[in-house]
């Protein structure tokens, strides 16, 4: 049996923050605001997933009200929606996400972000797929106001 998911998220871009984008940090002047490390492509990976599922979203299992996850490292949240998944006994097929973003150039580190998202999905390189697109200045992601991120994510079950 299979099921599919899609997750979508927007972060600011703010001075003073750390920029990561699937786990990755990029040497940039400002990075995404939020409770977490604000990696929003690893959100919408982790909606997709939990959505796949029907249960529920990150906001409700992590919610930003509790500081355990102040600053909290998304690729740790994304093991952890991996793990509850593997107990409800789904596994992931494959993941494909598009990071809308009109800077900082995401292609030269796209194949370090699929490494670092397929280990703790628990799939091979193959299976996860990372697309960058600009919005060609139009709008608040293109004004670099924000970075989004969409996802869509299959899971299979174990038995
Ligand atoms: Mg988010």
């Amino acid at each position: 049996m299979f099921r599919i998911g899609t997750g979508f998220d927007i972060h600011r871009l703010v001075p003073g923050r750390r920029l990561v984008l699937c786990g990755v940090e990029f040497e940039f002047p400002f990075g995404l605001f939020g409770h977490s490390d604000a990696d929003a492509p690893t959100h919408a990976l982790m909606d997709a997933l939990l959505g796949a599922a029907a249960l529920g979203d990150i906001g409700h299992l992590f919610p930003d009200t509790d500081p355990e996850w102040e600053g909290a490292d998304s690729i740790r949240l994304l093991e952890a929606v991996v793990a509850l998944l593997r107990r409800k006994g789904w596994r992931v097929a494959n993941a494909d996400l598009t990071i809308l973003a009109e800077a900082p150039k995401i292609a030269p580190r796209v194949q370090e972000m699929r490494e670092r998202l397929a280990a703790p999905l628990g799939v091979p390189v193959d299976a996860v797929s990372v697309k960058a697109t600009t919005m060609e200045k139009l709008g608040p992601i293109g004004a670099r106001e924000g970075i989004a991120a969409q996802a869509v994510a299959l899971l299979e079950s174990v038995s």
